[in-house]
């Protein structure tokens, strides 16, 4: 028995765990077997803290301890033991790690508990607050751990999980490491057999990378399967160490397997998840790939060996080539690393390329579930093309929304004389369908690529190009340059042209509008984009997109307001009416309101009206009167 040597001290546990025991200590739990996860977890942290050290050469007390987990139990007392010869704590240490959450993700967890009503035992490995689960099969806990510093003492701390806990020195001679004994709750006895223990530390723990010891016999495989020839892996060897990496219930939809020996030797086994990673959101910590040396874990999720576009995969990369001691600051501005690093990413992109061109279905699916996170890769410059080819939008040539296509595909069906990539930003396809804009891309049956994430546009300028090819967006298209090309649509009814006494009347009609709307627009002009459409707004050539300008303005970047043009349809009945009205009397205010309206339209169609008031007002009007004009001509 433990002899104390100092007075036991009382502590209060932060508020925050105190709320977050409360809900486990009280809540009747689907899955609590997770908790010896979480304990072996931590103590193969501690074991790999203690390998590092020792790596780099730091005094460590009992340096001959083997590196092993053991855990025992008493079936009569209903006494569980888990017993680490890893770092230890010290007394300072315990009560910062454990009485305090100290982690951001924890108030995020403490929400998703009580607002989604989550079962507590799925989601508390993904916080950082995992050792509380202990107390979901505990009633009292009492930890004794020694750390691997000379001249600290050994710390027994005790809890019962309920709101304090008591630290106090030991007297007795223990050796480095810690010792975890749990007094279970009686309707958790089961965790004081064999046969239960022993299927738990096998559904969550087979890859812990140190031997498990349950009555002293090993339990866990400790094999390094990234290490292996492929061929000798099974598909279920694959998707039980991907479940064990990502605490993943399903299967990986993808795995990536691979071995390079020149120049830099290194493995890697990554795998791409089904689902991309709702957690991703509260806690953005919760990405990266565990990185080995000589089978040595250095580093739990190191965010440096894929770029953060391809966050979403999950896997170990292991190298003989760096060595063990290296540190973690500097590994990034290692020479080696890099160079593992740019490998890797270019491999998972090869894979990428791989399944795009072969299974399509497959490709769909990938870029349905992590396609936002990878278009965040549009800054990585040294693998632009392999990323631009793996880039996806909907288009004018999809069947509906849910068909994709590639730059390249879009490049294949261009129009003979096509010099440019076009697209569109719209809310929907739909919405799409009624853009002005687009009108003439319909008529001349050139493909259109639709973006209706927000992100796109980011993708597409910071492109610029896609081969020889300029991107452009249909509000800053020359319709000239179309124009030329070959119509698919028949063209409708030739409308009347205008003689040239009413087109030198539609000049100053323009030149009418163009004093009514002043300042708010660069010019009126007469349009060869529009078919169906009165008029719309357009940029200048080179001129910001009106969506673009709108996201400036949100992250309150200084934009200069950009005037845009305004174009008129000659052809369009409500124009030919309106000169009509111009020619008797070009000072009526039904010009002046037609303009005003169709201005107003056209900046609601791009999403730049501020205030719909006035045009709510002027519309209601209009209706009105129309409305008497209906009755008396129909002669209601
Ligand atoms: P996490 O493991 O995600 O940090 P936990 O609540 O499980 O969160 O553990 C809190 C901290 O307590 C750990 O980060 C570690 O510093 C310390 N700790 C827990 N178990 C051990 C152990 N067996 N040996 C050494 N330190 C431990």
């Amino acid at each position: 028995m433990a002899t104390v040597k100092t007075k036991s001290k009382k502590f209060h546990f932060k508020a925050e765990v105190k709320q977050l025991l409360d809900i486990l200590v009280h809540s009747l739990y689907t899955s609590r077997d997770i908790f010896l996860r979480e304990l072996i977890s931590n103590s193969s942290d501690a074991l790999d803290k203690l390998r590092f050290e020792s790596n780099k050469g730091t005094k460590i007390i009992d340096n001959k301890l083997p590196l092993e987990i053991k855990i025992t139990f008493d079936e009569k007392k209903k006494i569980l033991i888990i017993e680490d010869s890893g770092i230890g704590m010290t007394k300072d240490e315990i009560i910062s790690d454990i009485g305090t959450i100290a982690k951001s993700g924890s108030a995020e967890f403490l929400k998703q508990l009580t607002e989604t009503k989550q079962d507590a035992s799925n989601i508390i490995g993904k916080f950082g607050v995992g050792f509380y689960s202990i107390f979901m099969v505990a009633k009292e806990v009492i930890i004794k751990t020694k750390s691997y510093k000379k001249d600290e003492p050994a710390i027994m701390w005790k809890s019962d999980g309920l709101g304090d806990y008591e630290i106090s020195e030991l007297d007795e001679k223990i050796k480095r490491g810690t010792t975890i004994e749990i007094h279970l709750k009686d309707d958790a006895e089961e965790f004081a057999e064999k046969y239960r223990l022993e299927s738990v530390i096998k559904k969550y723990s087979n890859f812990i990378q140190f031997p498990i010891l349950l009555e002293k016999e090993k339990v866990n495989t400790v094999s390094a399967i990234w290490r292996e020839p492929k061929s000798s892996v099974t598909k279920e060897q694959y998707a039980e160490f991907y479940k064990y990496l990502s605490l993943d219930s399903e299967e990986p939809f993808e795995t990536i397997h691979t071995s390079v020996d020149a120049p830099i030797q290194f493995s890697a086994l990554l795998f791409i998840p089904k689902k991309s990673n709702e957690w991703f959101k509260y806690n953005r910590e919760d990405y990266g790939l565990d990185l080995y040396v000589k089978r040595v874990l250095i580093q739990h999720k190191n965010k440096d060996l894929l770029p953060e576009y391809l966050s979403f995969i999950v896997g170990v990369v292991d190298s003989e080539d760096l060595p063990l001691n290296i540190s973690r600051e500097t590994l990034q501005e290692d020479i080696i690393f890099n160079k593992i690093s740019s490998s890797v990413t270019s491999q998972v992109l090869s894979y990428l390329q791989k399944i795009a061109k072969d299974d399509k279905g497959q490709y769909v699916k990938f870029w349905k579930e992590h396609g936002q996170i990878f278009k965040l890769g549009y800054m990585d410059f040294t693998n632009a093309e392999k990323y631009t080819g793996l880039l996806r939008f909907n288009s004018s040539s999809s069947k509906d929304a849910d068909e994709l296509v590639s730059l390249d595909e879009y490049v294949e069906r261009m129009k003979k004389d096509q010099k440019e990539i076009y697209y569109a930003l719209g809310p929907s396809r739909d919405a799409l369908a009624f853009d002005p804009h687009l009108e003439i891309f319909k008529s001349k049956g050139i493909e259109v690529l639709y973006l209706y994430d927000p992100i796109d546009e980011f993708v597409i300028s910071a492109l610029g190009k896609y081969k020889d090819f300029d991107l452009k967006s249909v509000e800053n298209a020359d319709p000239n340059k179309l124009e030329q090309m070959e119509s698919v649509e028949e063209k409708k009814e030739e409308t009347k042209k205008l003689n040239s006494d009413d087109q030198l009347h539609f000049d100053s009609l323009l030149a009418k509008m163009k004093e009514i709307l002043g300042d708010r627009v660069e010019d009126v002009k007469e349009s060869n984009r529009l078919t169906g459409s009165p008029s719309c707004l357009v940029a200048k050539e080179e001129g910001m997109s009106a969506s673009m300008l709108k996201m400036m303005k949100m992250v309150n970047q200084q934009v200069s307001e950009q005037k845009k043009i305004f174009e008129v349809n000659k052809d369009h009945k409500l124009l030919r009416n309106l000169l009509t009205v111009f020619k008797k009397s070009s000072a009526d205010d039904y010009i002046k309101n037609v303009t005003e309206q169709l201005y107003e339209s056209a900046l609601l169609l791009e999403g730049s009206l501020d205030d719909p008031h006035k045009l709510v007002n002027r519309l209601n009007k209009m209706l009105e009167e129309s409305s008497g004009w209906y009755v008396e001509v129909k002669k209601y």
